[in-house]
Protein backbone atom coordinates (compact mmCIF):
# COMPACT_ATOMS: atom_id res chain seq x y z
CA UNK A 1 0.00 0.00 0.00
CA UNK A 2 2.98 2.26 0.95
CA UNK A 3 4.40 1.85 -2.21
CA UNK A 4 1.64 2.55 -4.15
CA UNK A 5 1.00 6.38 -2.64
CA UNK A 6 4.61 6.81 -3.34
CA UNK A 7 4.48 5.75 -7.00
CA UNK A 8 1.15 7.86 -7.93
CA UNK A 9 2.73 11.05 -6.01
CA UNK A 10 6.04 10.22 -7.96
CA UNK A 11 3.48 9.75 -11.19
CA UNK A 12 1.46 13.00 -10.37
CA UNK A 13 4.56 15.51 -9.69
CA UNK A 14 5.91 13.94 -12.87
CA UNK A 15 3.10 14.66 -14.79
CA UNK A 16 2.76 18.36 -13.42
CA UNK A 17 6.73 18.56 -14.58
CA UNK A 18 7.17 19.53 -10.85
CA UNK A 19 10.56 18.26 -9.12
CA UNK A 20 9.61 15.90 -6.07
CA UNK A 21 10.75 17.73 -2.84
CA UNK A 22 10.20 16.10 0.75
CA UNK A 23 7.56 18.79 1.60
CA UNK A 24 5.98 18.53 -2.28
CA UNK A 25 5.69 14.71 -1.79
CA UNK A 26 4.91 15.03 1.93
CA UNK A 27 1.58 17.68 1.04
CA UNK A 28 0.36 15.91 -1.83
CA UNK A 29 0.48 12.70 0.54
CA UNK A 30 -2.16 14.16 3.08
CA UNK A 31 -4.36 15.18 -0.27
CA UNK A 32 -4.76 12.46 -1.68
CA UNK A 33 -5.29 10.23 1.78
CA UNK A 34 -8.25 12.87 3.33
CA UNK A 35 -10.31 11.76 0.90
CA UNK A 36 -12.25 15.35 0.67
CA UNK A 37 -11.26 19.15 0.96
CA UNK A 38 -8.49 19.86 3.28
CA UNK A 39 -7.34 23.43 4.14
CA UNK A 40 -3.81 24.31 4.93
CA UNK A 41 -3.84 24.34 8.34
CA UNK A 42 -5.30 20.70 8.37
CA UNK A 43 -2.11 19.34 6.73
CA UNK A 44 0.34 21.09 9.13
CA UNK A 45 -1.88 19.34 11.50
CA UNK A 46 -1.33 16.26 9.83
CA UNK A 47 2.31 16.43 9.11
CA UNK A 48 2.86 17.32 12.99
CA UNK A 49 6.67 18.08 13.50
CA UNK A 50 7.29 16.94 10.42
CA UNK A 51 5.22 19.36 8.80
CA UNK A 52 7.26 22.46 6.38
CA UNK A 53 6.51 25.40 7.54
CA UNK A 54 3.52 27.44 6.78
CA UNK A 55 4.81 29.47 4.06
CA UNK A 56 5.81 25.97 1.94
CA UNK A 57 3.08 24.81 2.38
CA UNK A 58 0.74 27.23 1.10
CA UNK A 59 3.55 27.94 -1.57
CA UNK A 60 3.51 24.33 -2.83
CA UNK A 61 -0.01 24.41 -2.66
CA UNK A 62 -0.52 27.38 -5.18
CA UNK A 63 2.24 25.96 -7.41
CA UNK A 64 0.03 22.87 -7.49
CA UNK A 65 -3.26 25.19 -7.90
CA UNK A 66 -1.22 26.41 -10.68
CA UNK A 67 0.35 23.15 -12.47
CA UNK A 68 -3.55 21.58 -12.40
CA UNK A 69 -2.40 18.78 -9.66
CA UNK A 70 -4.65 20.37 -6.72
CA UNK A 71 -8.23 22.35 -7.55
CA UNK A 72 -8.89 25.22 -4.83
CA UNK A 73 -12.30 23.72 -4.30
CA UNK A 74 -14.31 26.60 -2.02
CA UNK A 75 -14.15 29.05 1.01
CA UNK A 76 -15.39 28.38 4.11
CA UNK A 77 -14.90 30.52 6.66
CA UNK A 78 -12.31 32.37 4.85
CA UNK A 79 -10.25 29.73 4.30
CA UNK A 80 -9.19 27.95 0.85
CA UNK A 81 -10.15 24.01 0.69
CA UNK A 82 -7.52 22.28 -1.28
CA UNK A 83 -8.04 18.58 -3.34
CA UNK A 84 -6.89 16.79 -5.76
CA UNK A 85 -7.31 17.61 -9.24
CA UNK A 86 -7.30 13.62 -10.18
CA UNK A 87 -11.11 12.97 -10.17
CA UNK A 88 -12.33 16.10 -12.09
CA UNK A 89 -12.77 16.84 -15.67
CA UNK A 90 -11.10 19.51 -17.07
CA UNK A 91 -14.27 21.53 -17.34
CA UNK A 92 -16.05 20.15 -14.17
CA UNK A 93 -15.37 19.20 -10.25
CA UNK A 94 -17.76 17.08 -8.81
CA UNK A 95 -20.10 18.67 -6.40
CA UNK A 96 -19.34 19.50 -2.82
CA UNK A 97 -22.24 19.44 0.19
CA UNK A 98 -21.78 21.15 2.96
CA UNK A 99 -23.94 20.22 5.75
CA UNK A 100 -25.58 23.63 7.53
CA UNK A 101 -25.88 21.74 11.15
CA UNK A 102 -22.34 20.52 11.72
CA UNK A 103 -20.83 22.29 8.99
CA UNK A 104 -18.53 18.94 7.51
CA UNK A 105 -18.24 19.12 3.73
CA UNK A 106 -18.55 15.98 2.06
CA UNK A 107 -17.21 14.85 -1.80
CA UNK A 108 -20.07 13.44 -4.26
CA UNK A 109 -18.10 11.85 -6.96
CA UNK A 110 -21.21 10.65 -8.43
CA UNK A 111 -22.78 13.12 -9.10
CA UNK A 112 -22.89 14.30 -12.53
CA UNK A 113 -24.58 17.68 -13.54
CA UNK A 114 -24.92 18.96 -16.49
CA UNK A 115 -22.81 21.76 -17.40
CA UNK A 116 -24.24 25.37 -17.29
CA UNK A 117 -25.44 27.51 -20.26
CA UNK A 118 -25.53 31.23 -20.37
CA UNK A 119 -28.60 32.39 -21.51
CA UNK A 120 -26.70 35.86 -21.59
CA UNK A 121 -24.57 36.34 -24.64
CA UNK A 122 -20.60 36.57 -24.49
CA UNK A 123 -20.05 34.72 -21.45
CA UNK A 124 -18.01 31.67 -21.87
CA UNK A 125 -18.22 29.39 -18.86
CA UNK A 126 -14.36 27.58 -18.56
CA UNK A 127 -14.95 25.24 -15.62
CA UNK A 128 -17.91 24.45 -13.61
CA UNK A 129 -17.98 23.88 -9.33
CA UNK A 130 -20.67 23.49 -7.85
CA UNK A 131 -21.32 24.22 -3.98
CA UNK A 132 -24.79 22.08 -2.28
CA UNK A 133 -25.96 22.85 1.11
CA UNK A 134 -28.42 20.48 3.50
CA UNK A 135 -28.22 18.21 6.21
CA UNK A 136 -25.75 15.44 6.11
CA UNK A 137 -26.92 11.65 7.06
CA UNK A 138 -25.66 12.31 10.44
CA UNK A 139 -28.09 15.38 11.38
CA UNK A 140 -30.84 14.59 9.02
CA UNK A 141 -33.88 13.87 11.51
CA UNK A 142 -35.32 11.73 8.94
CA UNK A 143 -32.82 9.00 8.21
ZN1 LIG B 1 -24.14 17.25 9.46
ZN1 LIG C 1 -14.18 16.64 -3.46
Amino acid sequence: MKTSIKQKIEYLLNCAELRRTGPRAAILAVLLGAGKPTTAEQIATKLGRAAPDKVTIYRTLENFVKAGLVHKVFLQKRTWHFEPAQNCSKTQCHPHFTCTDCGNTHCLPDIILPMAKSPHKGFLIHHQQVQLHGLCPGCNPNI
